[in-house]
């Protein structure tokens, strides 16, 4: 890899944090579309407004910043993007990038794939900000910034939506009038950036599983699960927005819609709702205690048990609902923040998977999250993957620059 290798930015722009990675995309990728850009640097600003903290380091360890700010100096996203991307210029010995790739959480019914950004864009997914309101904002900010800033530079957004397009109606519909089915009132599904990864991974470790039947479970802050079969997804446990399904950090998952008219008729106004079931609500509501999964694990009151175990119970139960959807399961895959690193909440999901599936975990493997955690004897196995949503978006990106002659 050269300093003349062309730089792509990779933007994940969150409701209190901004992450930026910067890949450097090989010389081959002019010929070849599934050429995986290279990480070289990571930076990324948590407590936007609240107690901003700068984290900056190359791919190999070495750190580029790591500092405090006080909150007038990172007031906002502008400012954050501003001072990682000065920080990693300095890393980075001044490359410009030539494309920027961002995570955007909703594409709708338009947006099958990535997209070349541009004004119609950009309107496009303003329509869909109450679909996403914890994200989609956040992430057009950050859009717009850079459009402001530099008018011709290549901006692409990669869907979390995009990898679920193509459902079935039977994935889709829910028992509404037809009318709001035919506006968009369907279920999408997301963490798509991950299951896209996940799927392509499957096919380098695991080929065989990845023609089979797979349910992948994205258990990090947000969490879902995928059912996919032969690499593609045919349902998500998430709907129309990232609170249905399972139970998350501080979001709901699936209720009861007449739990909400309950609210509303108390007089909660949509806000404070809306409020309540993405920041109040999910580990952080049962337990009173923490959205964190590692406290809750650490914990010894009776609440924190409750969170967890339900936790794991409405796994569970998922992936019972998309075993159905598949007609069978060759395949279980965790991934992400706890997927990946929590054998305490495997075990706990998978005790209860044993008897219907014939799971049977080797808790030696479990305790250090090796690839296979399964038994040879589990009648399906179970595969622990790390997740790379960056760098399925850092692929996205490379492959619309190539299309439109950047490389
Ligand atoms: P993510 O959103 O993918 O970064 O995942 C964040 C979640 O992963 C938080 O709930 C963390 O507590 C959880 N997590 C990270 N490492 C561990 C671990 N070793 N054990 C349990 N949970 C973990």
């Amino acid at each position: 890899m050269t300093n003349t290798n062309p730089v792509i930015l990779v933007v994940n722009a969150g409701s209190s944090s901004v992450k930026i990675s910067v890949y450097v995309v090989p010389e081959s990728a002019h010929e070849n579309v599934d050429i995986q850009p290279t990480l070289v640097a990571h930076g990324q600003i948590e407590g936007i407004g609240v107690a901003p903290r700068l984290v900056a380091r190359m791919a190999d360890g070495r750190s580029v910043a790591d500092e405090s700010f006080p909150v007038e100096q990172v007031a906002d996203h502008d400012a954050a993007f501003r001072l990682i991307r000065l920080t990693l210029q300095i890393g980075l010995r001044d490359t410009p990038p030539v494309a920027i790739g961002h995570r955007v959480v909703h594409g709708g019914i338009d947006f099958a794939d990535a997209v070349r950004i541009d004004d119609d864009v950009i309107a496009r997914l303003e329509t869909l900000i109450p679909l996403a309101p914890l994200h989609q904002p956040h992430n057009l900010t950050a859009i717009r910034a850079i459009r402001g800033a530099a008018p011709d530079l290549l901006q692409v957004a990669c869907f979390d939506t995009a990898f679920h397009a193509g459902h079935d109606p039977m994935a889709q519909l829910m028992a509404l009038p037809f009318e709001y089915y035919e506006r968009g009132i369907r279920r999408y599904g997301f963490h798509g950036l991950s299951y896209a990864y996940i799927a392509r991974r499957l096919q380098q470790v695991a080929p065989d599983l990845a023609e089979g039947r797979v349910i992948v479970a994205h258990l990090g802050n947000g969490a879902s699960l995928c059912a996919m079969r032969g690499g593609r997804s045919i349902d998500s446990t998430m709907g129309l927005t990232a609170l249905d399904g399972m139970p998350m950090g501080t979001r709901c998952g699936t209720i009861d819609p007449g739990a909400v008219l309950w609210l509303a008729a108390q007089g909660m106004e949509p806000d404070a709702i809306q409020a309540m079931l993405y920041g109040q609500s999910g580990l952080k509501g049962i337990s009173g205690i923490s959205s964190d999964m590692r406290a809750l694990l650490a914990s010894d009151a009776p609440r924190a048990k409750l969170a967890v175990d339900f936790y794991a119970y409405r796994a569970a139960q998922e992936i019972g609902k998309l075993a159905v959807t598949l007609g069978g399961l060759d395949g279980l895959v965790f991934t992400a923040g706890i997927g990946a690193n929590s054998p305490d909440v495997r075990a706990r999901i998978c005790a209860h998977l044993a008897d219907l599936f014939g799971i049977a975990l080797d808790a030696a493997a479990n305790s250090e999250n090796c690839q296979r955690v399964s038994r040879d004897s589990s009648r399906v196995p179970v595969l622990v993957l790390p997740t790379d949503e960056e760098g399925m978006i850092a692929l996205s990106t490379a492959r619309i620059l190539r299309e439109s002659g950047g490389l």
